[in-house]
């Protein structure tokens, strides 16, 4: 009864708190450590003590090596398949340790574990080459055949020393595996959910809201980011629409943001169509704009920024009243030849829009350009 009360409970919930252990604790905190090999030695020591103590449990207690394939099957589904093949194949030399430090050493027993390990990744690669079903139902499927086929095939060298028939054995792994599977859905799931949750932070964080733009903060991570893999040269164009004020005033002001959608709309579709490398477009607030080309001829960008003009021009705004708006910018174009002048390219092209505005506005002025 004992025994089957430690099969059907107790050896789960080890598992499972070894697994929490494994997708919780180290996925934080082994994964901040900076050498990955430290990492790995840690997670393989904690993989090893785990299974020393299940595998001595399990060698006196009942069925040897019941949810020892829980923990690579785990790995080899839900963390990939090198971590799954050398979780699986730490158990043999474990459970020789086992033994040896036990006194009772049998190579018989050490052939049939790996063999066992062997089959047991021959088999989770079929399940996740041939069947065609989500990879949770995989993973579910290949760890009730595992539990039960595993004590089953080594169960004839143990069964009468066991004193209990097989099929007594059956209805506590079964319920194990419920246990254990109910565990690992209920976090996964609660996982995805965390990751999707941190997704949609990272995106309202980098872009901006109304138009899904970049936004300022990310033009600044840029600034100060790692420069390695960034260019050194860089043109950046400042963009305000003209006027907003006096639309917002005369439409209201969810036309007025309408309006902003509408220029955003228009620049994504114009860099999309024209240039669609190398070029990132920010909203730095209310209605004014920066570009940011990567490695472009500044006479280039410059020409660019004129057809963006002249198809502006080209297409009016309408109201929800039908009420039709010309929508016109200004715009300053300045270039930096070394990263860290980027600052000051933007000041530069601020001070080229400010010369527009004054000048007429629906214009953009590039002081350095020849045309
Ligand atoms: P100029 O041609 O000189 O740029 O004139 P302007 O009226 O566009 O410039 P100004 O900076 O005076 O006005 C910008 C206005 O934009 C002021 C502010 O109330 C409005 N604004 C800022 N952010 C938003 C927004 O997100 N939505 C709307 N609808 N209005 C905004
Ligand atoms: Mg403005
Ligand atoms: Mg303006």
């Amino acid at each position: 009864m004992l025994e089957i009360f430690i099969l059907g409970f107790i050896a789960p919930l080890i598992t499972i708190c070894f697994l929490f252990c494994k997708y919780y604790f180290f996925r934080i905190y082994v994964v901040s450590l900076e050498h990955q090999l430290w990492a790995d030695i840690i997670f393989y020591f904690f993989l090893g003590t785990f299974y020393f103590v299940v595998e001595s449990l399990t060698y006196f207690y009942f069925e040897i090596i019941c949810f020892q394939y829980v923990v690579g099957i785990t790995a080899f589904f839900l963390d990939g398949r090198i971590r799954g093949y050398l979780a699986f194949a730490l158990m043999p030399p474990v459970l020789m340790l086992v033994e040896l430090v036990n006194g009772i050493y049998s190579p018989a027993t050490i052939q049939y574990v790996f063999v066992l390990m062997v089959a047991s990744i021959i088999f989770c690669e079929l399940i996740n080459f041939l069947v065609d079903i989500d990879l949770f139902s995989k993973y579910a499927t290949s760890l009730v055949i595992a539990n039960i086929v595993s004590p089953v095939l080594i169960g004839a060298q143990w069964r009468s020393s066991l004193g209990t028939s097989m099929s007594d054995v059956y209805v506590p792994i079964l319920i194990g595996s419920v246990i254990i599977l109910s565990f690992v859905y209920g976090y996964s799931a609660a996982l995805q959910r965390k990751e999707v949750q941190i997704l949609e932070l990272r995106y309202e964080a980098t872009y901006d809201g109304l138009t899904n733009l970049l936004n300022y903060d990310s033009f600044a991570d840029y600034l100060t980011g790692d420069k390695k893999e960034k260019p050194r040269h860089h043109v950046v164009v400042m963009l305000d629409i003209d006027n907003f004020k006096q639309i917002n005033d005369t439409y209201g002001h969810l036309e007025g943001n309408n309006v902003i959608k509408f220029f955003s709309t228009s620049l994504k579709i114009f860099f999309n169509r024209n240039c669609p490398k190398n070029v990132e477009v920010y909203r730095f607030g209310g209605e004014e704009f920066c570009i940011l080309f990567k490695n472009r001829d500044i006479e280039e960008c410059f020409a660019l920024m004129l057809r963006f003009q002249e198809e502006l021009t080209a297409k009016d705004f309408l109201t929800d009243n039908k009420q039709i708006v010309a929508v016109t910018f200004s715009g300053g174009v300045a270039e930096a030849k070394e990263f860290n002048e980027i600052d000051q390219a933007v000041k530069e092209a601020d001070m080229a829009l400010y010369l527009a505005k004054r000048t007429g506005r629906a214009q953009v002025i590039c002081p350095a350009c020849e045309i």
